[in-house]
């Protein structure tokens, strides 16, 4: 072989080898061919993406992470294949189990529980909580369940003359010491509620006769209490959920009056007792729940008083007919407590929300 045909053939065979090794730009072009092509068929047919069902796919081969609140069901798919059911995110591991997703979420537990215990005690067991202890508040109620709150206190309101004090007796006694010759009107005949109008009856100038009388400087002061009196008070002021006031009037003509009521409450029962005392003249305007009185006819601006009247039995007002259901408390010596106990019970019941 001459050397120009060995120069020759060296050449083509570079020429070959040189084609045969791809060039940089050949390996890019061959790149975007394969990310630039048609994206396989996903063999599920659900949302997720490509990068999801991997880690799906990937996930379902670990064993499965126990969730205290996972239910054991399935539901079919429409292919008929068993699938997992959708659970609603777990709570958390402090709370009660999830309820079912397809129920309305549960009440309080709390709540519910003591709703029952509570509707379970006998109403008097209700009553008798102190306040502040533990028990259904106005917002735990529900519908099925009937809770009593406890009652309000008792208030007691007790009139003065002729309840406490012997407003009768004080009169007669200063009227036959200062008009001893004159008519008068023997204590166990008294007829009605004003006794100058009594006393005029018998002559016309005796019943002013009679307000001098009891318009006179230490009338008040100088009335003994009713037989019983004292003592009741004293014991309904130490009662439970019990609140006592007086509440009287006071005459027009109010100089003595006054002040000697006053006193007369410090004399015998004690200067604590004197913040009880109400002065009005219309007790319709006094909240209560029993007023003790002895006039048998209260009125005043308000219609429908809170309180039930107790008429105080005394001569004046002995032959007046209540009407039912209309009370009256013959003495102190009487059972006066049973009318706060009915009171207290009827209060209970219309305590019950
Ligand atoms: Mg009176």
């Amino acid at each position: 072989m001459d050397r120009e045909t060995q120069n020759r053939m060296d050449s083509d065979t570079r020429l070959r080898m040189a084609d045969s090794v791809p060039r940089a730009d050949d390996l890019d072009a061959e790149d975007n061919t394969e990310t630039e092509g048609p994206e396989p068929e996903e063999e599920c047919c659900d949302e997720a993406s490509p990068s999801e069902s991997v880690v799906r796919e990937r996930s379902s081969s670990l064993p499965p992470t126990p969730r205290e609140c996972d239910e054991p069901t399935t539901r079919e798919s429409k292919s008929g294949t068993a699938q997992p059911k959708t659970e609603p995110p777990c709570p958390d591991a402090d709370k009660p189990p999830c309820p079912d997703a397809d129920k309305p979420p549960c009440p309080d537990a709390d709540k519910a529980q003591s709703a029952e215990a509570q509707a379970a005690q006998p109403a008097d067991a209700q009553a008798a909580q102190p306040a502040g202890a533990a028990g259904p508040t106005p917002d735990s109620t529900t519908a099925d369940t009937c809770v009593a709150r406890k009652p309000p206190k008792l208030r007691v309101l007790v009139d003065m003359d002729g309840v406490l004090a012997d407003f009768e007796g004080a009169a007669f006694k200063l009227w036959r010491a200062t008009y001893p010759d004159e008519p008068f009107v023997a204590p166990e005949n008294r007829r009605g509620y004003y006794i100058k109008q009594q006393y005029a009856s018998l002559r016309a100038d005796l019943g002013e006769k009679m307000v001098g009388i009891y318009t006179t400087a230490k009338f008040f002061t100088d009335m003994e209490p009713l037989p019983g009196a004292i003592d009741a008070i004293k014991e309904m002021t130490q009662m439970a959920d019990t609140e006592v006031l007086f509440c009287t009037t006071s005459l027009r003509t109010f100089d003595n009056c006054l002040p000697e009521k006053y006193g007369w409450i410090r004399q015998y029962l004690g200067p604590e007792f004197v913040d009880k005392i109400i002065i009005i003249r219309d007790k319709t305007l006094v909240d209560g729940h029993l007023l003790f009185d002895d006039k048998d006819t209260i009125t005043g601006l308000k219609e429908k008083p809170s309180w039930e009247h107790i008429l105080m039995s005394t001569a004046h007002n002995k032959d007046v007919v209540l009407p039912p259901p209309k009370q009256r408390l013959e003495s102190w010596g009487h059972d006066w407590k049973s009318i706060l106990e009915r009171k207290r019970q009827e209060l209970a019941c219309n305590n019950v929300q």
